[in-house]
């Protein structure tokens, strides 16, 4: 475990907005809203779920934690200072900002106080920990909760009434989530609509009502307007999908990328439609399927993602798959080999292998870390089917 040291000049305490126990060994649940600072709602939203829990707190079976992500950004109402504190969040940060240079940017800053609670958090989980991440999207259209493709963060998103989306954190480095879920918590990132709109507000607080009781911290007829709530996500998403993530448009400044207008989350797309515009062109789709996150704004490297609806069937064959831990045998295949340095990461030469794409690892749980000439390299997901923190119980109770 990083120990911390103390500096001068932090605002560890602006990040809290409210902090709440009824039983310190049950569950956790933490929510952080805003880790943007030009998504005002995620921070609003908590300040609403902050009032109610006030009166609900002898009634709670765990802890509930509400934190404001990028606090200097929002006081700007800029998405970030210096770089994106949500693309922050590498191992080297991380080892970094357990103390503070005198060079450090607003965003190490963040990431440092915000480091400080999660440990203090962690370290004293007697149960299971869940993690909410509270954004909202430049366009409009549909909420949608993201989430890492491990079956407990599945299970969990799946007793929420929303759309999910699996497999975004392959295609970004450095979320906040993705550290939390490889320090073993569930977690789920939710878009909870466009920025500025008052409904944005209203799903997120929703949203982090039904997971308090999702995650065994609130009894259903313990919360006031639960039903109301599950009907406001239920209206606003339609009917619940799952989508995978097939494609991202990566962005640089430089590009001058435009984005063509009217395109709303979960839009069809057809393969060669053209889509936005760049200095050196037009950009169009790579394959059918439908829109996500078009960029609609000045700041952000992401351009715009193509989904697809994941069946049914392949969520039932992955989970029996990771279930068997057949995972420990796919080194085996021709092609693959071990990492000789780190056990859960495979080299795929892509020349060999060519009949095994990238979803037939995400079949047996293994998310994709980068390319490396003809090398794909994966890795195993962490606490895919076992929580570190709920067998510190049943070490407790025996
Ligand atoms: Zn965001």
């Amino acid at each position: 475990m990083i120990a911390f040291v103390e500096q001068p000049d932090t605002r560890t305490e602006s990040h809290l907005i409210g902090k709440f126990a009824g039983n310190f060994d049950g569950p956790t649940l933490v929510a952080v809203g805003s880790i943007h600072g030009n998504e005002p709602s995620g921070r609003l939203a908590l300040e609403r779920v902050s009032r109610r829990l006030e009166s609900l707190e002898k009634k709670l079976r765990g802890r509930v934690y509400l934190l404001a992500g990028n606090v200097r950004a929002s006081a700007r109402e800029v998405r970030f200072l210096d770089m994106d504190l949500n693309r922050h969040w590498t191992r080297e940060n991380v080892r970094k900002n357990t103390k503070l240079s005198a060079d450090a940017l607003a965003e190490d800053r963040e990431q440092y106080e915000l480091l400080a609670i999660f440990r203090e958090i962690l370290n004293s989980a007697g149960d299971e920990v869940y993690v909410l991440d509270l954004h909202s999207t430049s366009a409009g259209g549909v909420p949608f909760a993201t989430v890492g493709d491990t079956l407990r963060n599945r299970h969990f998103a799946q007793k929420l009434p929303v759309t999910i989306l699996l497999g975004i954190e392959e295609q970004l480095e450095g979320t906040m989530l993705e550290f939390l879920n490889n320090e073993g918590a569930v977690t789920l990132g939710f878009e909870g609509g466009q920025h500025q709109s008052a409904e944005a507000i209203d799903n997120h607080e929703a949203l982090v009502m039904h997971s308090l009781v999702s995650a065994g911290i609130l009894a259903a007829e313990d919360v006031p307007g639960l039903f109301a709530s599950r009907q406001r996500l239920v209206s606003a998403t339609g009917k619940a999908h799952i989508f995978e993530v097939r494609h991202r448009e990566p962005v640089s400044p430089e590009d001058e990328f435009q984005m063509d207008p009217g395109y709303r989350n979960f839009d069809p797309v057809e393969r060669g439609q053209r889509l936005a515009s760049t200095k050196n062109g037009t950009i169009s789709a790579p394959e059918s399927g439908s829109m996500l996150m078009p960029l609609y704004q000045k700041q952000g490297e992401d351009g715009f993602f193509i989904v697809r609806m994941v069946s049914i069937f392949w969520l039932r064959l992955s989970e029996v798959i990771r279930r068997l831990r057949l995972a420990d045998y796919t080194h085996w295949l021709p092609g693959v080999r071990r990492h000789p340095k780190h056990s859960e990461v495979l080299q795929i030469d892509t020349r060999i292998a060519r009949f095994f794409p990238l979803q037939i690892f995400h079949l047996f749980g293994f998310r994709r870390l980068r390319w490396e000439q003809n090398f794909l390299v994966v890795s195993r997901r962490r606490f895919d089917t076992i929580s570190p923190f709920a067998s510190r119980r049943n070490r407790k109770y025996g």
